[in-house]
């Protein structure tokens, strides 16, 4: 699958695989600006090596961005990471011994699993509904396997674009309290909201408090290729973090932390949001539309309040990993659903990201794709 994934960044394909920002979002001339700003006004500083932590004043302003999320923080409460992907590798690493169980979401996070597998955990992945974890599975689950820990993405979830209602979220948070379990929330998507209020971070509620680490990331506010992420945890869970940090790559790059900062400080963040919160419920309500004109009798999918995600499930049969080499052929592509269970697949499933096309182009990657299921028989073999 890798290697038909490689195809996807060929110009003419019509890729809805990758969760890329749109590149019109890209504040190219705001970003030049920054970094321009710290060569010139500290130069000596941000090209010099520098502390685990992070820089204060980018912690300084991502605690800013969570206390207006209504989760008061200060940059003490954070640890800058090289993206959320460092940020999931450290605490995996510092918090997991080898045959720890780790509850995941099913599906969860193709890369999270491949972190938790990486550090030798033993993943058990709990049943999920239209709204994310299913509270009854999870207790049984949480009782029969006794786990470290449970990961979830509550927000818009990667892959499905689930969002997990308040009432479960408070079920989780008292379900970890319980039984001695971390939760770790990660949460890239949860500023891309383009319909309904904004739902409590489990980090906010008080039972489970200490016990959450919460997982943020500038990749899809500013740029994935800044790399910065961050985590927010106890001291003593953040320190822990920082030792394996210090290990794998001392600190995250100076530069790019000053220039993060420097950004923030100068930019309206607010108005950017706005703008790429229009811009992918656009295109969400594109691919929505398109969708419901064109796929096959019996085809369902997720309908996303934010985020970058929708998850489409073909009718029984259909298996998404042998069509994808004729969808390629037809210069349309997707990421099968298989990769993304932990347990058993659902191999009629596949993960389609709205953000980097404009509408125009959505409803085009949809007729292909149409047309592919159209002329198949469900192994993905040409109907004679
Ligand atoms: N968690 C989830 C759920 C994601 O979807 C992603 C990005 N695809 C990440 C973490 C990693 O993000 P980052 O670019 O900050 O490393």
């Amino acid at each position: 699958m890798r290697d038909s994934l490689a195809l996807t960044s060929r110009p003419e394909v019509i890729s809805f695989a990758g969760g890329l920002p749109a590149p019109e979002l890209f504040d190219i001339d705001g970003i030049r600006s920054a970094y321009e700003h710290v060569l010139r006004e500290s130069g000596s500083r941000v090209l010099q090596y520098s502390a685990t932590d992070g820089d204060p004043a980018l912690r300084d302003a991502i605690a800013r961005l969570l206390a207006r999320a209504e989760l008061p923080t200060v940059a003490d409460d954070l640890l800058v990471t090289t993206g959320a992907q460092q940020a999931l590798y450290v605490l995996a690493a510092a918090l997991l011994q080898p045959a720890d169980v780790v509850l995941v979401e099913n599906p969860t996070y193709l890369a999270a699993l491949q972190v938790f597998r990486s550090v030798h955990a033993q993943v058990v992945p709990v049943p999920t509904d239209d709204d994310g974890i299913v509270v009854e599975a999870l207790r049984e689950l949480v009782a029969e396997h006794r786990p470290r820990m449970v990961y979830l993405v509550p927000t818009f979830q990667n892959p499905t674009g689930h969002t997990l209602p308040a009432d479960r979220r408070a079920a989780v948070s008292r379900i970890a309290a319980a039984n001695d379990m971390w939760i770790v929330e990660d949460d890239p998507y949860g500023e891309l909201r383009f319909r309904g209020e904004r739902l409590p971070l489990i980090a906010s509620y008080e039972e489970s408090a200490q016990r959450t680490i919460l997982l943020g990331s500038l990749s899809k506010l500013l740029a994935p290729g800044m790399r910065l992420g961050w985590l927010r945890a106890s001291a003593t869970v953040r320190a822990a973090c920082a030792v394996v940090k210090q290990a794998i790559d001392l600190h995250s790059s100076t530069i790019d932390q000053a220039a993060a900062a420097a950004y923030l400080a100068a930019s309206d963040l607010d108005g950017r949001i706005a703008r790429a919160r229009l811009l992918y419920g656009e295109r969400c309500d594109a691919l929505l539309d398109a969708l419901a004109r064109t796929l096959p009798r019996g085809s369902s999918w997720s309908r996303p309040n934010g985020g970058m995600f929708v998850w489409v499930r073909l009718p029984d049969g259909f298996d998404t990993t042998a069509l994808l080499p004729a969808a390629l052929a037809e210069r349309v592509a997707y990421v099968p659903g298989a990769p993304f269970y932990a347990g058993a697949a659902d191999s009629s499933t596949l993960r389609m990201s709205f953000s980097a096309h404009p509408p125009a182009e959505i409803r085009e990657g949809v007729e292909r794709l149409a047309a592919v299921l159209d002329g198949r028989q469900w192994d993905g073999r040409e109907r004679s």
